[in-house]
């Protein structure tokens, strides 16, 4: 078998990686409750001779497929998890929720699960064609989009043993993400006082929302004396009932710091956890403090983004048909603001002048419907103003992340515009792209023991300090 042979292996049982994508579509179920979905990636994965393992770092929807013996180890993630509110029926351009209020795939995760099945599943009909020693191992890491569940893995050392960890993204860009996203960590600070008449006696009651008040500026000052590049953002998710005439008794905040390093976070958050023991001692009441989730900043690998870039100029951009063009461009018209910066101009700081000029004119000028580049790859050092629990892997194995288009250009995060793409054609072509660059940089490293170690001195060099 050769590597053109992964491409059509991939090409000829699509209709099956594309099944699972949409049938997952149509479950959309959140973070942490996706048992129908991980139940048929373990059944669809066992049918095709994976030894599954289930119930994860104790959670019940995180498992993985293993095939092979011997190294290199590779791993290919996959996620699987919903949005809430973002129901919308496949294919529309214009909003049409399915069921209003329910859930609906709005990060691609649908997509982005099959697609890395695919990978997982062409790697293995390599490694037993070709009688190779290597081992390939699917991880179905269950609620990326609630509660980062790759760090509770990361917790566990699931990735330590592995060589290389692969995966992608949807997205409108096609590209391997290098730079890196940064750390965050989520607390829910709960205060209590005691309930007292507001106007009969106001002496007697101790507010837990005068607490969350006075939290939230002294956090309003903190903002003054932080790096630039801190993030600090909070939801009042209590403030303690709707009666003004009641002093609350307990009211609750939760907040997100982010930084471009882990290290720097926790320092951070430890600062926001000081505010918040100061208001409850100012307003006499009491705080606890809840950890939600954290997630590292994500450590890039040159070498293996290098390699993964080449993989993905060798596999090359799907056609699209008249009819999906017409649709991505119909769909454009459902979020383009005048104000909009395409993302072709963001790209002008990453990109050499020479290379941002091609992509350019490429895109008709940042105008085409669907992007129809890969984007030169350049190692980077942006930081990247976003968290994924990618970054915990990526501290314990090298790690590389690949966005393909299976969004019209531009298209919002988290949208009904992405839930409609993602059973749709234009979605199934980028998923199975995606899928083709990563079974293609995965069997490439089954031969290239040289460049493992220069992956891994690279990992070293960037993570033992
Ligand atoms: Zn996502």
């Amino acid at each position: 078998m050769t590597k053109k042979d992964i491409y059509n292996y991939i090409d000829n049982n699509q209709d099956l990686f594309i099944s699972v994508s949409h049938r997952i579509w149509e479950l959309a179920e959140l973070s942490l409750m996706e048992t129908k979905s991980a139940e048929l990636y373990c059944k669809v994965l066992a049918e095709q001779g994976f030894e599954v393992e289930s119930g994860l770092s104790g959670m019940a929807t995180a498992f993985l497929g293993r095939y092979g013996s011997g190294r290199p180890i590779i791993g290919i993630l996959g996620e699987f998890d919903a949005l809430s509110g973002l129901s919308q029926e496949a294919g529309k351009t214009y909003h049409s929720p399915i069921e209003a209020g329910a859930n609906g795939h709005g990060c691609g995760h649908n997509m982005l699960g099959a697609g890395s099945l695919a990978a997982a599943c062409a790697v293995k009909q390599y490694l037993t064609e070709n009688n190779l020693p290597g081992t390939v191992i699917f991880y179905g890491c269950p609620g990326e989009e609630g509660y980062a569940s790759k760090t509770y893995m990361a917790e566990d050392n699931v990735w330590r043993d592995l060589d290389v960890a692969i995966t992608w993204h949807p997205s409108s860009l096609n590209r391997v993400t290098t730079g890196s996203y940064i750390a965050s960590i989520q607390r829910e600070y709960t205060f209590n006082g005691i309930s007292a008449h507001a106007a009969g006696n106001p002496d007697c009651g101790r507010s837990a929302l005068d607490a969350i008040q006075l939290m939230n500026m002294g956090v309003e000052f903190l903002r003054e004396h932080v790096p630039d590049s801190t993030r600090i953002h909070y939801a009042i998710t209590d403030a303690g009932g709707v009666s003004p005439n009641v002093v609350q008794a307990q009211a609750k905040v939760v907040y997100m710091v982010r930084c471009p390093q882990i290290h720097d976070t926790i320092k951070l958050a430890a600062r926001v956890d000081k505010i918040a023991r100061a208001a409850a001692d100012m307003t006499e009441t009491q705080v606890t403090v809840h950890q939600i989730d954290s997630t590292a900043n994500t450590v890039n690998n040159t070498p293996l983004e290098r390699l993964t870039y080449e993989n993905f100029v060798q596999v090359g951009l799907p056609e699209y048909t008249k009819e999906e063009l017409q649709y991505a461009q119909d769909l454009i018209k459902s979020y383009e603001a005048p104000v909009a910066i395409p993302e072709i101009k963001e790209l002008e700081d990453e990109l050499d002048t020479e290379d941002y000029d091609k992509v350019w004119q490429m895109s008709d000028k940042g105008k085409a419907a669907i992007n129809n580049f890969v984007v030169p790859y350049k190692p980077c050092r942006k930081v990247r103003m976003g968290s994924t629990d990618v970054g915990d892997v990526s501290w314990q194995t090298p790690t590389v992340q690949v966005e393909t288009a299976t969004f019209p250009a531009n298209c919002p995060g988290h949208s009904w515009q992405n839930v409609s793409c993602g059973a749709s054609s234009v979605g199934d072509k980028g998923m199975i792209l995606a899928a083709k660059v990563m079974a293609g940089t995965a069997v490439d490293l089954l031969h290239m023991p040289e460049m493992l170690v220069k992956i891994r001195e690279e990992f070293c060099e960037k993570t033992c300090q």
